[in-house]
């Protein structure tokens, strides 16, 4: 069984992200990348399917500039066995990254495809879902659990409330949720293993796929800033205060 993993370079989890100055985005010039969260859980997911002997390779995709390759070998050091970078400068919205999925499923036939459940730059929580819908194979969002016997899919999901358990025929999409697994630590011979692994490079126009926005950002804004908190001397005046000035008792 092959394995398709999604993982995209965003901008690191640490960072604080500056607003460009004329609201037309945030400014990532000279700020670490990273993968995302969430396809490092994907990563690690495959690769357990892998070393549990269910699934016999798990190839790695990634979709943007060239400096998405880091990304790749970072996949490769976790235990991907090869690699495919998507290329291209452009802005890649959710679309048109399911559409060049959508491709290599074609192409590749993996019988799982596991995503991260959302890009933490853009939040967009989309790709996952187009992609079972572009493929018309069968999906499972926000997994807490997966385990896969009998060319199914039985995939715990988080829900409001609790959980809720699907099985899914294969092949299907699954999209990953933080509580899935702990992703491993990369050791350094594993980095040195991962550049030996091949790394494949294609572009959109190879899959056939038009990657042009369909959207347009029309405006990004900072949160407003908090005003200051105040002391107050007792619980009394702080009830007081919640009554008639905060009004939310
Ligand atoms: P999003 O729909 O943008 O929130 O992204 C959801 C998931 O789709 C991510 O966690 C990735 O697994 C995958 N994905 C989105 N964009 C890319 C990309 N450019 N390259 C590789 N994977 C991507």
């Amino acid at each position: 069984m092959k394995i398709l993993v999604t993982v995209k370079r965003v901008v690191d989890y640490n960072v604080k992200v500056r607003v460009k100055s004329d609201g037309s985005g945030v400014d990532i010039a000279n700020v670490k990348m990273s993968m995302n969260p969430f396809d490092e859980i994907a990563v690690e997911e495959a690769v357990r399917l892998r070393e549990a002997g269910i699934a016999t390779e798990v190839v790695a995709v990634s979709c943007g500039v060239t400096q998405c390759q880091e990304t790749l070998r970072t996949a490769m050091a976790i235990g991907a066995d090869r690699g495919i970078l998507v290329e291209s400068a452009d802005e890649l919205q959710p679309l048109a990254v399911a559409k060049i999925l959508k491709a290599l499923v074609d192409k590749e036939q993996p019988q799982l495809v596991i995503l991260g459940k959302q890009a933490i730059d853009d939040d967009s929580n989309q790709t996952g879902q187009m992609l079972a819908a572009l493929t018309g194979l069968p999906q499972a969002t926000f997994a807490s659990k997966v385990v896969v016997a009998d060319g199914k899919a039985t995939v715990a999901r988080e829900v409001d409330g609790g959980s809720e358990t699907l099985s899914l025929k294969l092949p299907a999409v699954i999209t990953t949720d933080l509580r899935l697994n702990e992703p491993r630590y990369v050791t350094l011979p594993n980095i040195m293993k991962a550049k030996k692994k091949p790394l494949e490079t294609l572009k959109p126009a190879d899959l056939g796929v038009d990657v042009a926005p369909r959207l347009k950002t029309l405006k990004v804004a900072e949160p407003p800033k908090r005003s200051a908190g105040v002391m107050v001397p007792d619980v009394k005046t702080l009830v007081e205060k919640l009554k008639t000035e905060a009004k939310v008792l």
